[in-house]
């Protein structure tokens, strides 16, 4: 049996009754309660280890929760970082698209010229400039996310039986990915479209 300071044998007797479990219990399975080492705790050490253990249970759910928190919190950090970086770097992120645009001559003006036939002459400078909003947004989105994304036509400038319009109501910001599945689906709405 562990030793008793004598001063508390005297004062509580050798058993005492636990506040939490109601057990009489020996004075040495409680804990000191304060500094002059004068006073037993109420509750028994084993009433203790519970409320500790509930304890650190439940801190450590708050803790997880906490780092997920920072998480979630940093993932909006680097992707403001990465939106940084590109308004910091556009000389390099033009130059890249410089390289591509030079090796893709062919393609795209091929491109262009088919865009520039389907500009109306309507077009207002208020259009133009959403036209420019979304290719912006278009890059910006392909820098960020990583992946190249394109400025679709919703009905092809150059379709096989209709003819879309380079106008931002018939512009959409798609995946490369998604834009090749849509070239071939879109021959027989085209069709459809066409009989109407
Ligand atoms: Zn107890």
């Amino acid at each position: 049996m562990s030793e008793v300071n004598s001063n508390l044998l005297k004062k509580y007797g050798e058993y005492k009754v636990c506040t939490k479990c109601k057990e009489n219990i020996h004075i040495s399975k409680f804990g000191i309660a304060n500094s002059k080492r004068s006073q037993l705790r109420g509750d028994c050490k084993d009433c203790r280890k519970k409320v500790s253990t509930t304890w650190y249970n439940n801190n450590k759910e708050s803790r997880l929760k906490s780092i997920q928190k920072w998480k979630n919190d940093n993932i909006e950090k680097v992707t403001e970082y990465n939106k940084i970086w590109v308004n910091n770097n556009r000389d390099k992120v033009r130059s890249t698209q410089k390289k591509y645009y030079y090796s893709n001559m062919d393609k795209m003006s091929i491109k262009r010229i088919s865009r520039r036939a389907a500009v109306p002459s309507w077009l207002s400078d208020e259009m133009k400039k959403d036209i420019k909003i979304i290719y912006d947004a278009c890059r910006m989105i392909s820098n960020i996310e990583c992946e190249k994304y394109h400025v679709d036509h919703i009905i092809p400038i150059k379709g096989e039986n209709v003819s879309g319009l380079h106008v931002p109501w018939n512009l959409q910001i798609i995946t490369a990915k998604e834009n090749l599945s849509k070239s071939n689906k879109f021959k027989q709405e085209g069709i459809k479209l066409a009989k109407q």
